[in-house]
């Protein structure tokens, strides 16, 4: 069977996919484009597409008869494919879910702190040369120890996060999320997610992206975070209304924000770059080895589970 993989991943992963599969790379970094992705489904019977590679209902326009039967994405959100155009040419999709949750909750607890902290801003001072000294009421920030953190979206990476926060920096813990959720760790589920945001003085959003969350937190969500409060971003870049965002961040409605995703990603708004109250990291929530060869081990596991004429692991 011909299988095609969007782009380059670790050597484990490409050996494993290649002991299974004729496999061809494509070794650009850079999402596909659309008439790469029909080709795609026309010409392999599995493909490994990741984040970026927009497959949309019009590349699914009239792929009945395509060859390619799996889109086996490498990760867990999947909100670039249309999940229900792809059914619809009977085409299935899996994902990469566990893999990605603890260090994707590692990168939001690093968020919170750096943005809570002004580890950014310290760290500019200190490469600009333009630090003169401790002294006691040097860029003071907010301690995280004893405050609220509002998780939105409590599953797994949801979970994980609210575990650091709890037993990590002692924090209380409130989430929102559609169903409640039976947890080994205290945690109070918030029905309204304004009420979350004004009661929490760390604002984490775990949720998937896509049209269901699109602009989540937008005006009103933001207007009803405290002053002093930072938002926390692990998700995906739509889930926050980014004008909205900048619109807060500039009227000081809130206190700073921590962003691993963006609306428009790769690019991220001067505005943006320049405030000193914003951490700004390059979508690094599972940027490890470790991980991503695991996503990638289960992504083409998928695959062979679809070769063998086996029930796919991970079907979305
Ligand atoms: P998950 O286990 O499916 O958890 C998602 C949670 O969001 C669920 O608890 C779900 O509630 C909740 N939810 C969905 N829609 C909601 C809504 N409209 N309002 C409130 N809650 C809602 O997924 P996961 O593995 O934790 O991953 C979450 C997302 O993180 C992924 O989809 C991906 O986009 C993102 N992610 C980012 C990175 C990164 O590099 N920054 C890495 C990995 C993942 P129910 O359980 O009630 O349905």
């Amino acid at each position: 069977m011909e299988l095609f993989i969007t782009r380059p991943l670790p050597d484990k992963v490409l050996a494993h996919a290649r002991a299974h599969f004729n496999v061809t790379l494509r070794e650009q970094t850079t999402p596909l484009k659309k008439g790469e992705m029909r080709a795609a489904l026309v010409l392999y019977d599995v493909v490994i597409p990741t984040l970026g590679d927009l497959f949309s209902a019009e590349v699914f326009e009239g792929m009945a008869d395509s060859r390619c039967r799996l889109l086996a994405n490498f990760g867990v959100g999947y909100n670039h494919i249309d999940v229900g155009a792809a059914r619809a040419a009977g085409i299935s999709v899996t994902n990469t879910p566990g893999a990605v949750t603890e260090a994707t909750a590692d990168i939001a607890l690093m968020l919170m702190l750096m943005s809570a902290r002004r580890a950014s801003e310290g760290e500019r001072l200190v490469r600009a040369g333009k630090w003169t000294g401790w002294h006691p009421t040097q860029m003071l920030g907010l301690h995280l120890g004893g405050k609220t953190c509002g998780i939105v979206g409590m599953g797994r990476i949801g979970q994980a996060i609210a575990r650091r926060a709890h037993f990590g920096l002692g924090m209380k813990v409130i989430y929102h999320s559609r169903s409640p959720k039976p947890l080994d760790f205290p945690a109070e589920q918030v029905a309204d997610l304004e009420s979350l945001c004004a009661a929490s003085d760390c604002v984490v959003l775990a949720v998937p992206g896509g049209p269901e969350t699109r602009h989540l937190i937008g005006p009103d969500a933001l207007a009803a975070m405290r002053a002093h409060a930072h938002l926390i971003n692990i998700a995906r870049g739509d889930v926050v209304d980014e004008a909205a965002l900048i619109a807060a961040l500039e009227l000081g409605q809130i206190g700073g924000a921590g962003l691993d995703v963006y609306e428009h990603e790769p690019t991220v708004p001067e505005v943006l770059r320049k405030m000193d109250n914003v951490t700004l990291l390059p979508h690094l929530g599972t940027a490890a080895l470790d991980v991503r060869e695991e996503m990638g081990m289960m992504a083409v596991e998928n695959a062979v589970a679809y070769r063998e004429g086996r029930e796919l692991h991970n079907p979305v």
